[in-house]
């Protein structure tokens, strides 16, 4: 029992739907997953695993960006090998007469030169294939037969350029790409967190209790927060009393009540935010969605109840001390501000400088005082030391 309800909760909770997916892709549960009766945690787990092992499909069968670069050929075979090169594909196509199945690509060239014999494989193929391989270049500078990695320059595999290429695919895809203006949840000037809420929730994959529904999760629909109506992304971060009131305690009621954004789903409205408001305001709104959404995590698994007043100040607060960092960190980076050194001076003609300080010792209850007075070419004339059984602030024991 606890471990089910550990599952049950990083399902309501915590589980982004599409693990693996980029910021433009949508991956969509297949139908599958809706007639098995399966737990929340396979659910997701079934989600993730059939959408890699297709990723890594596309990989291995479409999109694959390795081929084999050629020397003598010996170990390239001609049908079961990628080395052609062009965009039309790395292997050659099937299918082809029978006896050129078991040749190396070495059996394509000359004899002594690194040139094709455009004859034998003018004879061997068909005509689109023969010229697709008399088009592939010979370097004379490769050394051996190579499988080489043609998205880095160096020619070996890494993960990252992996990664680009598979999203290129995915996203260059009517199937995956969901139009919307991304970039502005990424321009928005709010912590990550606070983002990558903004992106979930343009995405769908923010596990409210609809969207669990559709993933086959036997809930209750109400809102955790007000128990009133169903659990929608529109109902949570804008419909919600306690949404509503938040907005107005983080000063953000007038974007919440801009006639501009009424749109009736949750991506198109936080789009239209994006695409009019100011970047420092999507941040502010981000950041409130983001307290709306801890909180009612916050509410569900904790049973602590925060008022509205609190999450909008929280999130305005938050903002403002994440902002203020960010700025200084920004300009310190940059360079623009120098720390502002503070010299002393000798004091006016006929005028005496006196400099105090005071220091206390934490636990002695003790204050001590150390003055020092120079005249105005500097020179020290006298000075005094004292302490005092009383603990006062620095302010006090200057002054
Ligand atoms: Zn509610």
């Amino acid at each position: 029992m606890a471990i089910h309800n550990f599952i049950r909760r990083t399902a309501e909770v915590d589980a982004d739907f599409n693990l693996y997916e980029d910021e433009n892709t949508i991956i969509h549960d297949d139908e599958n997953h809706r007639s098995n009766n399966l737990d929340p945690s396979q659910i997701f787990n079934v989600a993730s695993s059939s959408e890699m092992d297709h990723a890594r499909d596309l990989i291995r069968n479409q999109i694959i960006e390795s081929r084999w670069r050629i020397e003598s050929g010996d170990n390239i075979r001609v049908m079961h090998d990628p080395w052609m090169r062009g965009s039309a594909g790395r292997w050659v196509p099937s299918p082809q007469p029978a006896g050129v199945y078991q040749l190396s690509v070495r059996d394509l060239l000359h004899e002594n030169y690194k040139v094709w014999n455009i004859a034998k494989v003018q004879n061997l193929f068909s005509r689109d294939a023969a010229k697709r391989i008399l088009e592939t270049p010979l370097v004379s500078s490769v050394r051996e037969d190579k499988v080489v990695w043609e998205e880095e320059r160096n020619g070996c595999y890494s993960v990252k350029s992996g990664y680009k290429l598979a999203m290129r695919y995915m996203i260059g895809s009517d199937k995956h790409h969901v139009a919307g203006n991304w970039n502005g949840i990424w321009k928005a000037q709010a912590p990550h967190k606070a983002r990558h809420l903004l992106w979930r929730l343009c995405r769908g994959c923010l596990p409210t209790r609809c969207r669990l529904l559709e993933r086959r999760v036997e809930c209750n629909l109400n809102c955790p927060v007000c128990d009133i109506e169903t659990e929608d992304e529109l109902h949570i971060f804008f419909r919600c009393a306690v949404a509503r009131d938040s907005w107005c305690a983080a000063g953000l009621s007038s974007v919440l009540h801009n006639v501009a954004y009424q749109q009736s789903n949750d991506m198109d409205r936080n789009f239209a935010v994006c695409s009019n408001e100011s970047s420092d305001t999507v941040g502010r709104v981000a950041m409130l969605l983001w307290s709306i959404w801890h909180n009612r995590n916050d509410k569900l698994w904790n049973d602590n109840v925060q008022t509205p007043r609190h999450i909008g100040r929280y999130a305005f607060d938050a903002w403002n001390d994440w902002y203020l960092v960010h700025k200084l960190q920004s300009n310190s980076v940059s360079g623009t501000t120098e720390a502002v050194l503070v010299r002393w001076e000798k004091p006016a003609l006929s005028w005496v400088k006196c400099n105090v300080d005071v220091a206390f010792l934490p636990g002695s209850g003790r204050t001590s005082v150390g003055v020092c007075f120079r005249d105005n070419s500097g020179q020290f004339m006298a000075g005094m030391t004292q302490w005092q059984q009383t603990v006062i602030s620095p302010v006090e024991g200057e002054a």
